[in-house]
This record gives structure tokens, sequence and C-alpha cells, in this order.
């Protein structure tokens, strides 16, 4: 039983450009198991954008991570080892494991998950993880999405994106989404079914969505912030909600990050603009897996996933998500 991990620790805060030397790959040894305890192989690592501000000491709903602390991340992993009936060898388990290959655990904050009923046990971090809910709870609780609403997704060929479109349709919205390329943008209509996609960076935004939506927009689910929010809020319908699931267009600029400009339409059309962090839904996850399972059982769900391998080229994963360059949810393979 290998007893020895390797841990990619943060040892400098980012500025700028995410570099590979704001971490460094350290090894340890891991201690022999105590009653209630488990040994964790880690498989995959979520790489999420908001880790870019996890580096960094602004506020978030995470504290920052410590300089010199393994970096935080959500993961899955296979117990090879157990002194803890709750989680014997052989079960997989999901939680905020950190990026490291190997790990002892007391179970706490873990969560057992079959992988058989999944696809690919990586879906437990996509659309069967924080991923799906975070699209699911955004868009029926926060949006409270209902057919016919015409329902906007930025980021759409991404991971939160993807699964945003996909079940806005399942419940009846016309759903104009936003992504980067013609690749992307080809896999948003042909695979996800989107009623109509805007390739953002082929020029003027407004004028595309304005096309798209001629009678205004519902709601929409911002992944992106900057410019393409202050568009589609000069072109809200009465009553229309946006959802702040993210802004990732503004994570690498700090105290420079640049706030929406046409705001003052929320007045005039009655309008709320609401964000939410997902892991206040934790206790409402099954609600969410039903949903999401019945979805998946009518052939009306998929995921893509980007693999990107070795704990050293964690960095590299990163930046991916951050310059666009990920086509579907990124994970690193450990
Ligand atoms: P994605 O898989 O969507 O990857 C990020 C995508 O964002 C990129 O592929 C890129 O797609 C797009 N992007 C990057 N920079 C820009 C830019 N300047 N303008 C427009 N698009 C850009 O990541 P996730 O699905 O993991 O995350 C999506 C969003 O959801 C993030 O903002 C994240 O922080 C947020 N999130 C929020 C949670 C919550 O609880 N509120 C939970 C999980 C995620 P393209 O090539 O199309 O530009």
């Amino acid at each position: 039983m290998p007893h020895s991990y390797r841990a990619l620790h943060l040892v400098a805060r980012p500025e700028g450009e995410l570099r590979d030397d704001v971490l460094e790959l350290r090894t340890g040894d891991l201690p022999d198991l105590g009653d209630g305890q488990l040994r964790v192989a880690v498989r995959f690592v979520s790489i999420d954008p908001a880790m870019r501000i996890w580096m960094t000491e602004q506020k978030s709903y995470w504290p920052p991570v410590p300089l010199g602390e393994v970096m935080r991340a959500q993961a899955i992993g296979e117990v090879v080892e157990s002194r803890n009936a709750k989680f014997p060898v052989g079960a997989w388990v999901s939680g905020m494991l950190g990026v490291r290959d190997a790990l002892v655990s007391d179970g706490k904050g873990l969560k057992a998950f079959d992988p058989k009923l999944l696809p690919d046990p990586s879906w437990a971090l996509s659309v069967f993880g924080a991923t799906g809910l975070t699209a699911y709870f955004g868009l029926t609780d926060i949006g409270a999405i209902k057919a016919g609403d015409v329902v906007v997704v930025s980021a759409a060929a991404g991971a939160v994106g993807s699964a945003a479109v996909q079940i806005a349709k399942f419940m009846g919205c016309r759903v104009v989404a936003l992504a980067g390329g013609p690749a992307k943008c080809a896999y948003v209509k042909d695979t996800l079914g989107a009623d109509e996609v805007i390739d953002y960076k082929l020029g003027d935004i407004g004028k595309a969505l304005s096309a798209a939506c001629p009678d205004g927009i519902d709601v929409y689910f911002d992944n992106v912030g900057g410019e393409i929010l202050d568009a589609v809020l000069k072109r809200l319908r009465m009553r229309a909600r946006i959802v702040l699931c993210g802004g990732i267009s503004q994570y690498g600029a700090g105290k420079d990050a640049k706030g929406p400009a046409n705001y003052l339409q929320l007045i005039s059309m009655r309008g709320r603009m609401e964000g939410f962090v997902i892991i206040d839904y934790l206790d409402r996850a099954d609600e969410a897996l039903a949903a999401l399972g019945k979805m998946a059982m009518a052939g009306k769900l998929t995921s893509k996933v980007d693999v990107v391998e070795g704990l050293d080229h964690f960095a590299e994963a990163l930046r991916r998500v951050l310059s666009g360059k990920n086509f579907g949810k990124q994970l690193l393979k450990v």
C-alpha cells in the first residue's frame, strides 16, 4: 500500500497570467490508518475557474488558500485501504480532496457514489456533480425558468453552461447560447440543442443578441460578466432575471474588475439580478440529481470532458479554462 503522496502547494499569490511557479510539487509520507480512517487514491481533480480567485487574497465564498497549503480542489478517488465501515475498500468518494494523489481521511466531508450508475466516474465531477447542480439550481431557483422563457446562457460550451443549455431546453425554454469559435458553437447547437448560437468573438454582441432575441430576454444565466452582461442588460424583458453564476472575464482583474454599466435597466424592466453559490444548495442535491437522472434516462443530457494528465500540469489545466482552450468540463487526471 503506497504511504507516500505528492501534492501541489500554493507558494505565491498569482498576478496577471497564472504562472507555474506559484505552485510547488511536494512529496511526503502518509500515516498508518487509525480507527475510522481511510486511505484514498485520487483519480480526477476538478478544475474550476474560481480557483484563480482562491489563490489570491480576494474575498469570496471560500477563504484564500493559505500560502504553503495544498491547493484546494474538488476531486474524486477510490478507497484503497479502510478502517471505516461507511467507506469500504473499492468505494468511490468525492469531496474537497485537494490537488494531490493520495490522502488519509476520517471520512468527514466525503460523499460515496457508485460509478456503475454513471457512464464514467468523472461524471461525478461534471453533470452529476457540482457542475450540474450549479446549472440546475441557478436556472430553477434563482432564474425561476418556465416553459416559453427566452433564456440566454454564456460560456455555453463549458461545463456549467452546457448543462444549463440542456436543462433550459428540457424545461421548454427557447435557448440562445454564446460560445467562442465555430467548433464550440456547432457543438452547442447540434449536440446540446440550443435554438440560436452566437459566436461572441465575432464582434457586435449587442446586435447579435437583438437579432436572436427580438422580443427581449427573460433569463440570463451569466458565467462571464463584462461586456456580454452589459449587452444583455440592455435587452431585458419585463420582470427579467439575471442569474449571476460567474464572471470569468473578470477573474484575473483583481480590484480592476469592471461592473455592469447598464444596470439601471433593471429598474425600468422591474428586473432582478442575483448571485448564488452552489455550496448553499448541497442539502438539496438529491432533488437536482433526480431531475438530471431523468434527463439522462431520456437521452437529453450529455457531458463532455477535457482531460489534462499529471498533477504537475495543474496550472496549465487552469490556464486552459481561463483562456477558453478547454472544450467541456476540465479535469486533471492524477
Ligand atoms: P467552463 O468549462 O465554462 O470554462 C470556462 C469558459 O469560459 C471557457 O471555456 C471560455 O469559453 C469562457 N470564457 C473564458 N474567458 C471568457 C471571456 N473573457 N469572455 C467570455 N467567455 C470566456 O467553466 P465552468 O463551467 O467550470 O465555470 C463556468 C462559470 O461558472 C465560471 O464563471 C465559474 O466560476 C462559475 N461557477 C459558479 C459556481 C457557483 O456556485 N456560483 C459553481 C461553479 C462554477 P469560450 O471558449 O466559449 O470563450
